[in-house]
């Protein structure tokens, strides 16, 4: 179970963590987790150029050791890089210090102040522990959840769903990873496409 609009309940209970960017100008942000892995990302970085587009990627650190090659054409491009741990790890699940240190791990090669949980979840001690050993850190969740790793979602709902979901400012979760490929294929031109002619500007975190 899952919501494509985050609630603003949920947004006032975690007021530290950020959810969506200014609303008053026409920019949106397209944020992509769990890459990068062959295939699926570099078809990311294509489509994005297409349409002279700039994204941020929520990077597990496993797979940019994995794919130091795809890391770097990712950031050559003018994405901008951010921390998923380097294990995808379940923050409600794990204890504090292993989080940490998993944290830690994937800070080391990527070097970056934004962070977003695996599964957006993550205990408020861990929150204060990452803050700690990164003050300058920024916690990024997000506004709109694409759903493209739902299997039960034909490619064309996602589409719906993300259009319609969409305003100026959201942070939009999409997933470089093999699950989510046969939606993410499908919408992600066709969202690029109608984003551009509304007049919507996609910007980096
Ligand atoms: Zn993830």
């Amino acid at each position: 179970m899952y919501l494509v609009k985050t609630p603003w309940i949920l947004k006032k209970l975690y007021p530290n963590l950020i959810w969506n960017a200014r609303r008053d100008a026409r920019s949106i942000f397209l944020t992509f987790d769990d890459g990068p892995i062959p295939i699926v990302t570099p078809f990311v970085l294509n489509t994005l150029k297409k349409h002279n587009a700039k994204a941020t990627f929520f990077c597990i650190g496993d797979n940019v050791s994995k794919h130091p090659d795809i890391f770097n054409d990712l950031k050559k491009d003018g994405n901008a890089i951010g921390n998923h741990t380097y294990n995808h790890l379940r923050g409600w699940k794990t204890d504090n210090e292993t989080y940490l240190q998993n944290f830690l791990q994937a800070d080391k090669l990527l070097d970056t102040p934004l962070f977003r949980p695996p599964y957006g979840r993550i205990k408020r001690q861990q929150i204060k522990l990452l803050t700690n050993a990164r003050p300058d850190l920024k916690i990024y969740m997000w506004d709109v959840l694409s759903g493209d790793f739902d299997m039960s979602l034909t490619p064309q709902e996602c589409l719906k769903n993300v259009l319609k979901h969409t305003e100026p400012g959201s942070v939009i979760v999409f997933h470089d990873s093999i699950k989510a490929f046969t939606r993410l294929e499908y919408v992600l031109p066709r969202a690029l496409e109608a984003w551009s002619k509304e007049g919507y500007t996609f910007e980096i975190l």
